[in-house]
């Protein structure tokens, strides 16, 4: 993208940072070095959520090749060697823990990681305009304040800023930690001090349907390099929009990638599959049609209220016409075979539109549907801000609209989120008993409950309060406990490795 703008940009892939050679490979950089972790915290990556090393996991050992905060660890390293360089940090790892935030894996408080790191800047959400605009500024010899969409550090608080508690208030008291959870924002001007210095955030820019259009409209080589087959399964897919209106508690993606949906044209999206069909590898196969939520596409809001909560909205077009329009288009263009659906769908929301359904069933999965209901207890699903379980009905839809045909449904499901005592694992269970009695077989997966940064899940873990209603929540924490609401689903039955 930088490329396109005419920067010349080096990249430093998975460098060695046991070593400063890798870090010394280009030189200094003219402009700025960008750091990332890629798309995942390090963390994330490189533990389980009962936080054993999954290197050394006998069942699925996997090494990420990148070290345990990555970000701070690269920035360290370039610091040092290139001390007048300007260190720019940005992805997911960077944006989540742009304020003081929960860390799970050290069980305290950790500070920005721009104090840490001694960045001189974070982008936070997606980076495009963030990446060009710092380019511009520091080509121009401009300053770093205030571009839209990025954290600085300031001895000075400025005006204009709302202020959330301090480093050291949300450190050491649980109501603190709740009230700057409900102040976090993309949309605001926030500012945050630690030990008499402020991180300052300045409000996201706003991606439109025609930058998204240039961004997946860019001449990409579609290349997986050695070492990064993990990216093989994925290499033909195509991005149709970004956000997500679920605003489900332990997800963080709102907070990063945005509450609202920006989808891209329609012509846009033909335009890229047609590309892909004349990629010399091209096997016929898009490897999936999506976002972070497949079947949002579309949903852009027409006239954006100031704090955004579209699912409920009476003026969201729950109607998926644009979407299905899209799945037509895309299956017919020459050379394409097949066009897979395998990112996420909201399973409630695709219930609005039987065509869609019908359509996805008939022409987008193989097979397979995979749902993630996440759980029965109305009390965690509440807390989980995920509505009622209308698994049950999705269900019925499901084999009615599949009639004749060989198509399973399957759902994934989260063990010791805040709230989930003994009670509400057992009633889990138990569904999942019945729905096997009654010949399905019903579980993808089961996810331990990880408290990743900046979530409202991860504040009630943190202080065992729900922070929009102030009340106490129960927090299965010790892994015991973790493990023992797991192993009450495998001995249901239900087919969990
Ligand atoms: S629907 Fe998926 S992407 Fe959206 S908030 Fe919920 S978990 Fe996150």
């Amino acid at each position: 993208m930088l490329d396109t703008k005419g920067y010349r940009v080096g990249i430093i892939g998975r460098p060695d940072w046991k070593t400063d050679k890798d870090f010394l490979k280009l030189g200094r950089p003219r402009l700025y070095f960008g750091v990332t972790s890629g798309s995942m915290d390090s963390m994330l990556v490189n533990y389980t959520p009962l936080k054993r090393e999954r290197a050394k996991d006998p069942h699925v050992p996997y090494h990420s090749g990148i070290p345990d905060r990555a970000v701070l660890v690269y920035a360290n390293r370039i610091k040092p060697l290139f001390p007048d360089s300007t260190i720019v940090l940005g992805g997911i790892e960077a944006s989540l823990r742009r304020f003081a935030h929960y860390d799970y894996w050290e069980n305290k408080v950790r500070r920005s990681l721009l104090l840490d790191s001694r960045a001189d800047v974070l982008v936070y959400g997606p980076g495009e305009k963030q990446a060009q605009e710092i380019a511009r500024r520091l080509d121009n010899g401009e300053d770093l304040l205030g571009v839209p969409g990025t954290c600085v550090v300031r001895r000075e608080l400025r005006a204009g800023f709302s202020v959330i508690p301090s480093y050291e208030e949300v450190s050491g008291d649980s109501a603190k930690f709740c009230e700057a959870q409900r102040l976090f924002s993309n949309r605001r001007q926030l500012a945050q001090a630690h030990a008499g210095r402020y991180v300052l955030q300045f409000p996201m820019p706003e991606y439109t349907t025609a930058d998204l259009d240039w961004i997946y409209g860019l001449p990409y080589s579609r290349h997986v390099p050695p070492g990064f087959s993990e990216f093989a399964l994925a290499r033909f897919s195509v991005v149709t929009h970004r956000g997500c209106i679920g605003d489900c508690s332990f997800c963080s993606l709102a907070l990063h990638q945005g509450d609202r949906i920006v989808s891209r044209s329609e012509g846009s999206i033909i335009e890229e599959i047609r590309r892909l069909t004349r990629h010399p590898e091209f096997k016929g196969h898009i490897d999936d049609l999506g976002g972070p939520t497949a079947n949002m596409y579309g949903m852009d809001c027409p006239a954006p209220c100031p704090e955004g909560r579209c699912l409920p909205c009476k003026k969201l077009d729950r109607s998926h016409s644009r979407l299905i329009r899209l799945m037509k288009r895309a299956r017919a263009v020459p050379g394409v075979k097949k066009v897979f659906v395998r990112s996420g769908i909201r399973y409630d929301l695709a219930m609005e539109s039987r065509e869609y359904l019908r359509e996805l069933c008939a022409h987008h999965i193989s097979g397979l549907l995979k749902i993630a209901p996440e759980h029965v207890s109305p009390r965690v699903l509440r807390l989980m801000n995920k509505g009622r379980d209308r698994s049950a009905e999705f269900r019925r839809l499901f084999k009615e609209l599949n009639r004749g045909r060989r198509q399973q449904l399957k759902g994934y499901y989260m063990v010791a989120h805040p709230g989930t005592s003994e009670k509400e694992a057992c009633e889990l269970a138990r569904h999942l008993e019945k729905l096997e009695r009654e010949g399905e077989r019903p579980v993808e997966g089961v996810q331990v409950f990880t408290p990743t940064p900046m979530t409202r899940s991860t504040c009630m873990y943190r202080t065992g309060v729900d922070p929009i209603t102030g009340e106490p929540v129960y927090v299965p924490r010790t892994f015991a406990e973790k493990k023992a609401q797991k192993w009450l689903l495998e001995k249901s039955g239900s087919g969990i490795a």
